[in-house]
């Protein structure tokens, strides 16, 4: 079983990132990461401390927006505009989901596209969907597809599972593996566990995003599958762990990816790569 760490693939996105960066900066420009943030979630906290730590060692700057939890969806929007005119700010990550009273789908779509380094508007997403590429996409799909093609795993006519059907990251990857010539099929809540069994013991690929403990165990594998887990989820002793059961599958799988230490750091790395790509566009 091959071990499909994430480092190894952030640290070479890394890399070219800081040497944008650095021309950047030669020129007298830094790259700017613009966090809005409403309410203090602590994942969403967590998050943004090591995105802003990333972000510091590769030269990119961040400015944080932190709003409270009650401000009303004007108040959201405006900062939005603030953020998008703010010629310094070139991309902007904006954390979700949003409290229940704001219109998320409405805010998301005021991200000015060329600032949506997180490919989370419509714009985005339409440009996966049609193969047009407007937009960048969602950094945490993107992550699943560098990490089996940092490791030279072929996507090209294999067959793929992918668990999990939201705009974050079913839906994109899905798109994305599809663009690349697998045969996918997409699973979720309402997909029997006798198919999901069936199906996953027969793919080539399993990328699983149901954020859900043990979503897969020994009955979905059959000693050929590639791994790639997205979940996070965390156990009853708190510790972080995927949607597979790793202990189950790991002597019956042909590669896997760790969590933590898998798709993660790879999706911060994609977000400072987007960021100064965006810088570069003005
Ligand atoms: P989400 O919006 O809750 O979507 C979960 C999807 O999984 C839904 O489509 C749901 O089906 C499906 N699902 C749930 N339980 C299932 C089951 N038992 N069998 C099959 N499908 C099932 O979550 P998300 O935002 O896509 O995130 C998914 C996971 O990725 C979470 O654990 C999240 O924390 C993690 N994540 C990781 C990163 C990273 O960088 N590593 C970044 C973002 C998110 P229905 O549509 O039928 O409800």
């Amino acid at each position: 079983m091959e071990l499909l760490k994430g480092k190894p693939v952030a640290d070479r996105i890394k890399e070219q990132v800081a040497k944008l960066a650095e021309a950047m900066l030669d020129e007298g420009k830094i790259a700017t990461l613009g966090i809005l943030r409403v309410g203090a979630n602590d994942s969403d906290i967590a998050y943004e401390n090591s995105a802003a730590k990333v972000a510091n060692t590769l030269g990119i700057a961040v400015e944080k927006y932190i709003m409270d939890a009650k401000s009303t969806e004007e108040d959201v929007l405006d900062v939005l505009k603030v953020m998008n005119e703010d010629e310094k700010i070139n991309g902007i990550l904006m954390f979700r989901p949003l409290p229940k009273h704001i219109d998320e789908d409405k805010v998301r779509n005021h991200i000015a596209p060329e600032k949506d380094v997180d490919g989370i508007s419509d714009v985005a997403l339409s440009g996966l969907f049609t193969g047009n590429k407007s937009g960048y996409p969602p950094c945490t799909a993107e992550a699943a597809i560098c990490i089996l093609e940092h490791y030279g795993i072929e996507i090209s006519g294999k067959k793929v599972v992918v668990i999990g059907r939201s705009l974050v990251i079913g839906k994109p990857v899905a798109m994305m593996l599809l663009e690349k010539n697998a045969t996918v099929t997409v699973c979720h809540s309402r997909t029997t566990s006798e198919d999901l069994e069936k199906l996953c013991k027969d793919a080539d690929i399993i990328v699983s995003a149901a954020g859900k403990l043990n979503t897969l165990t020994e009955k979905h594998v059959s000693g050929k599958q590639v791994i790639v887990d997205v979940g996070i989820n965390f156990d009853e002793e708190g510790k972080m762990q995927g949607d597979a059961d790793f202990e189950a599958v790991k002597g019956n799988v042909s590669a896997i990816t760790p969590v933590p230490g898998g798709v993660g750091s790879v999706t911060t790395a994609l977000l400072m790569y987007h960021t100064v790509m965006a810088a570069q566009n003005v």
